[in-house]
């Protein structure tokens, strides 16, 4: 139906729906981070009706194959089909609550039109996770440090972020500002920073490093777990720009 003048394009691209709302007379607006076209928002006309076909398949957190078409600064959603879906998240708050803030930060992080084709997969490999029973909280965190890790803020831990001294088991800080740990020379006076023991940043360079299939097998300790999420709550928040809570 094109006509003389107008170009109109059309994608098949695979997709996880991180947030959507209802507009109209049954419509959805989603913002959907895809392989291809990098994080996009698109609009799927009618997807709120009980026959239409996208409507499970555009569920929050779902894998779908999508096709779409563009039209000026948006996607229309023409059709979607199911790939991969996570029906254990939907009955358990804990399990919803960790997906929703995987699906926040990620949105947070994720400048739109931009691909980003690793934190796509670790999105994807977290959902999974969650889905299959294994402890939320580790999850969280490893996606955390993923998700810092793929958009440019690792954060430092194996030398001193500023004189990068090597960190040989001692106990440092945690500056946000430095973007990691900081040996006792050279942690200002002024500011917030986090004493961090060697076990925390052991904790945390295992978190980092965790493959999805070793992830499970992770032993950690409960309170250096905790330690590191408050540790994250505070460089995440620091990278945002407002103070963020975190699962
Ligand atoms: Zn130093």
């Amino acid at each position: 139906m094109a006509e003389e003048g107008w170009i109109l394009k059309f994608y098949l691209d695979e997709g996880i729906v991180l947030k959507g709302s209802d507009f109209g007379e049954g419509h959805r607006l989603l913002t959907i981070i895809t392989k291809e076209l990098g994080k996009i928002k698109a609009v799927a006309y009618g997807a709120k009706k009980v026959k239409s076909k996208k409507r499970g398949a555009l569920l929050e957190f779902s894998r779908t194959n999508i096709y779409l078409r563009q039209s000026n600064d948006y996607f229309i959603v023409e059709q979607a089909e199911g790939r991969e879906y996570f029906p254990n998240l939907y009955g358990n708050k804990e399990l919803l609550d960790a997906a929703g803030q995987i699906a926040w930060l990620t949105d947070r992080f994720w400048p739109l039109g931009q691909l980003n084709p690793k934190l796509y997969n670790w999105v994807l490999y977290s959902l999974r996770l969650l889905n299959s029973g294994v402890w939320p909280r580790i999850v969280l965190r490893n996606f955390e440090l993923k998700l810092l890790a793929f958009t440019g803020f690792r954060p430092i831990t194996t030398h001193c972020a500023v004189c990068r001294k090597p960190y040989r088991g001692e106990v440092w800080y945690f500056g946000a500002g430095e973007g990691g740990i900081v040996c006792p020379s050279c942690r200002p006076e002024e500011g917030i920073y986090f004493e961090i023991f060697p076990e925390v940043v052991k904790g945390m360079n295992a978190l980092l490093l965790a493959s999805p299939e070793k992830l499970p097998e992770l032993l950690l300790d409960e309170r250096v777990v905790d330690r590191v999420r408050t540790i994250l709550e505070y460089f995440l928040g620091y990278q945002i720009g407002e103070p963020i809570r975190l699962i």
